[in-house]
């Protein structure tokens, strides 16, 4: 990409309220077969319920394809202050904000950039009710699939891009990444 636009796309997220970031290489981005066995075991209890989770997104190999046909690759993270570890609201809310952020942040991309890959936490719930499997999803430019669905370890991941997978206690912490071109 340009190095005006990335110049300009940092500029314009710098004014956002995301926690950490860094830019990488698709190539540099770990995927891994466990993550997305973790994933099909419905450990969050997304799995084959929306356009956003597997088996919908398509085969690790299919998901690991998508993301290396872009050239670059942005990863960011909120971290939110909740009550304590029971605080579900806390939770709730910390998730709807990042979505919220991410809606932004992907703005910012898709001003610069054609068509960019944007994958975010745990699946969809855009809408009330989806649409899988009986019809095309609704609002496919809102519809961001989990990292974990395309099987990255986010974990070994956030290391890797020297960004903190953990905040401490009583934060919670979630990630986006936007490939893009
Ligand atoms: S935007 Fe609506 S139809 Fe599309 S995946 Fe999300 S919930 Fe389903």
């Amino acid at each position: 990409m340009l190095y005006m636009s990335k110049f300009s796309i940092e500029q314009e997220i710098k004014l956002l309220p995301i926690h950490e970031y860094a830019f990488l290489k698709p190539e540099e981005v770990i995927f891994s077969e466990e993550v997305r066995e973790i994933c099909e075991g419905n450990s969050c209890g997304m799995y084959g319920t929306s356009w956003a989770c597997p088996p919908a997104v398509g085969s690790l190999e299919e998901c690991q394809k998508q993301c290396l046909e872009y050239e670059d690759t942005f990863i960011f993270t909120t971290a939110t202050q909740i009550k304590n570890s029971y605080d579900v609201q806390g939770w709730l809310e910390a998730r709807i904000q990042h979505e919220k952020l991410t809606d932004k942040v992907g703005e910012v991309f898709r001003k610069y950039t054609k068509s960019p890959l944007i994958l975010s936490t745990e699946g969809c719930n855009v809408c009330k009710n989806c649409t899988y499997p009986n019809e095309p999803c609704h609002f496919p430019k809102k519809m961001y699939p989990a990292t974990e669905g395309y099987g990255i370890l986010v974990m070994r991941q956030a290391q890797l891009c020297n960004m903190r997978y953990n905040n401490g206690a009583n934060t919670v912490t979630y990630f986006s990444m936007i490939f893009f071109n």
